[in-house]
């Protein structure tokens, strides 16, 4: 059982900027709990960008634009951690014990990568797309994570991270707990094309857009032919869509926001939500705006999460070494 407050761990593919998805998906959350006096550590999973492309293009400005993103949205640094995968070697010698403890049918099971292949720029699948959900639990289990906030999508990763932890402490002894996953009230934000809002796709509403680039993006938002505005998501993906980002923006109800714009079809629809978002992301985008112009901070606020990752990384490598017979 953990005795100090408890920890959480999550983070974000540095392959582009964050979008509304991850606000109201886990961003939202993550800072909420660390204002509630949990353990907050966010992991910038880089390796995990070459799962679905060959290079990882504007690496360094994506992982530091998540950094200012985080900053802006009130990740508190004198609390918190922010750490590199590839700053820490220590998981990566945690990714070989527990790739023994997995089946590759397993691997192969995973409805989230079934989804990623779909969507990859690869025409062939590497190892790493089926392997990244077991370098993901050791991201998770090196700091003893109690909690994930994530979105739908990494459900399946999580429970791949549990399998893990069991099938360890019951072949060498307990080391780690089984941590949950943190769903928020939005675990799927759908983008403007209708499918889950992804940086990848081209769908996405990023936070640090202008108030001009956020009315382009939803004016271009597929809709459908039906003037009448309902909050309906499995028929209308699209307009609920819409319907839900303006809802959550102005924190109410979905189905009022429809009946509200009721007969006045998709160009009424997109008026609207264009001010809720825009209204909604001032504050965060001013404060975006500062964390820009003071770059050498964020740099420093990084190289700190990624010592402190690395003195915790160590001291689980070394349990895990400890608790397998003496690996070293
Ligand atoms: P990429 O297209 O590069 O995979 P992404 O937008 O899917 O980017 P990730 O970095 O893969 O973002 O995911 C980071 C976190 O944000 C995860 O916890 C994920 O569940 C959550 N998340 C991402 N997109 C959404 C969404 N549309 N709705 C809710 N949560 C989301
Ligand atoms: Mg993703």
């Amino acid at each position: 059982m953990p005795s100090a407050a408890p920890r959480i761990l999550t983070g974000d593919r540095p392959t582009g900027p964050l979008h509304l998805g991850h606000y109201f998906g886990t961003l939202h959350n993550r800072v909420r709990l660390q204002n509630e006096g949990v353990e907050l550590l966010l992991v910038i999973p880089d390796y995990q960008v070459i799962t679905d492309r060959d290079v990882a293009e504007d690496l360094v400005t994506h992982t530091e634009n998540l950094v200012v993103d985080y900053l802006a949205a009130g990740f508190d640094p004198t609390r918190s951690t922010v750490f590199t995968h590839s700053a820490v070697p220590a998981l990566n010698q945690l990714l070989l014990p527990f790739l023994s403890l997995v089946s590759i049918a397993e691997l192969g099971r995973n409805p989230t990568v079934k989804d990623e292949i779909a969507h990859s720029r690869q025409s062939a699948v590497s190892g790493l797309m089926y392997t990244y959900p077991v370098h993901q639990a050791a991201d998770i289990l090196f700091c003893k994570a109690d909690l994930v906030p994530v979105g739908q999508d990494q459900v399946p990763h999580l429970e791949l991270t549990r399998t893990i932890a069991r099938r360890f402490n019951d072949r060498y002894g307990h080391v780690f707990p089984e941590p949950e996953a943190l769903l928020s009230a939005t675990p799927l934000l759908l983008g403007t094309d209708g499918t889950k809002m992804s940086k990848s796709r081209g769908n996405s509403i990023p936070l640090g857009a202008t108030p001009d680039e956020t009315a382009a993006l939803i004016r271009r938002a597929t809709t459908d032919a039906d003037r009448r505005i309902t909050y309906d998501p499995d028929s209308r993906p699209g307009v609920s869509g819409l319907v839900q980002l303006a809802a959550l923006c102005q924190d109410r109800d979905p189905h009022a926001v429809a009946a509200e714009i009721g007969d006045g079809g998709a160009a009424a629809l997109k008026r609207t939500v264009t001010e809720a978002v825009n209204t909604y992301l001032a504050p965060l985008r001013a404060r975006r705006a500062e964390y820009v112009r003071d770059l050498s901070y964020v740099r420093e606020v990084l190289r700190e999460g990624n010592k402190r990752a690395n003195a915790i990384a160590e001291v689980t490598l070394d349990e895990v070494r400890d608790a397998m017979g003496g690996f070293r």
